[in-house]
């Protein structure tokens, strides 16, 4: 009755996800939850390593969420691997897998969608109607199923994560939010599930994405002109291979909006194609405030 694939333990249904996590709140652990998409990569196990510092207990949660995907877009041929996912999170310690169907967390007659307003409608929600809902509404679900004390998210997807820290803040959902710096490949090009649809021409270009962010950062961060700058990271971008450019925008770091003064916190993102394949990738405009690319401490002691 107990489903495990390896020696990892899964769970399919929220009831059983709420039994383990009761249980282990009883005996005074504290639990930290990592959604994800599954194709799980070394950005995915970064989050459960953080979660592991944070928590006693890590529950990772795998769903392709149909409800965050346009109608032309990718959810039928998104990658899956579940087995594959299995083996890496015993790896790295994980300690539950939630794995739910799609009758299980939308069943017949769902309805309800939550909407994190203005947050979600610039940058990637401009070429994303409905995105960010789906991804408010996901989350939600899961934090709410769960009952975590932690939730972990990557910078890699900056508007997600501040839309999930004010879906949170303005719903009372009792999860901290963490967020976690980006980890890169040794050329600088962002881990990304996505990353496996490039062909070898493509991946060439890809590093030029997170390049043009950086020196587009540094220029802002001299006090250029911000428009001056976009432009030619536009430009950059165009130059270096990329076949379309949905934007490339600075804004304020925690409510998005445009970035008027490089002396604020701010941040860089762009998404840009490269052929079928959509990129995003985003920097902090104080070099300081980014954290180490992949650098997240190990634990020392054992659990
Ligand atoms: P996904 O499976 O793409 O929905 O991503 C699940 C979580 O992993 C999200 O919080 C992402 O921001 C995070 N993530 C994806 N790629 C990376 C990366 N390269 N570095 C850090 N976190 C990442």
């Amino acid at each position: 009755m107990n489903e495990t694939i390896g020696s990892l333990a899964v769970v399919r249904g929220v009831a059983e996800l709420r039994r383990r996590v009761d249980a282990w709140h009883r005996s005074g652990d504290t639990v930290a939850l990592v959604p994800t998409m599954g194709a799980l990569h070394a950005g995915h196990l970064a989050l459960v390593a953080r979660g592991r510092e944070l928590a006693d207990r890590v529950v990772v949660s795998l769903f392709v969420n149909p409800t965050q995907f346009g109608p032309t877009e990718d959810f039928t041929r998104y990658p899956r691997d579940e087995a594959g996912d299995a083996a890496k999170l015993v790896g790295a310690r994980c300690d539950l897998l939630y794995a739910p169907g799609v009758e299980e967390m939308y069943p017949q007659g769902f309805v309800t969608m939550v909407s994190a307003g203005s947050l979600a409608e610039g940058l990637c929600g401009r070429f994303r109607p409905g995105h960010f809902a789906g991804v408010a509404t996901v989350v939600s679900k899961l934090l709410l199923q769960s009952r975590a004390d932690i939730a972990c998210f990557g910078e890699k997807d900056y508007q997600q994560l501040q839309v999930i820290r004010r879906v949170v803040r303005d719903l009372d959902i009792a999860a901290r939010i963490e967020g976690v710096p980006t980890v890169r490949e040794p050329d600088g090009l962002a881990l990304s599930s996505r990353n496996a649809y490039l062909s070898s021409a493509e991946r060439q270009v890809a590093p030029a994405l997170r390049r043009i962010l950086a020196e587009t950062a540094a220029r802002i961060g001299r006090r250029g002109g911000i428009a001056a700058a976009l432009a030619a990271a536009a430009a950059a971008l165009a130059g270096a291979g990329f076949t379309k450019i949905d934007y490339v925008d600075a804004v304020d770091a925690e409510n998005l909006t445009p970035l008027t003064r490089s002396d604020r916190p701010g941040r860089v993102l762009a998404a840009a194609w490269l052929g079928r394949t959509r990129l995003i990738d985003n920097v902090s405009l104080s070099p300081q405030a980014e954290g180490r690319p992949g650098a997240i401490r190990r634990e020392s002691k054992g659990t």
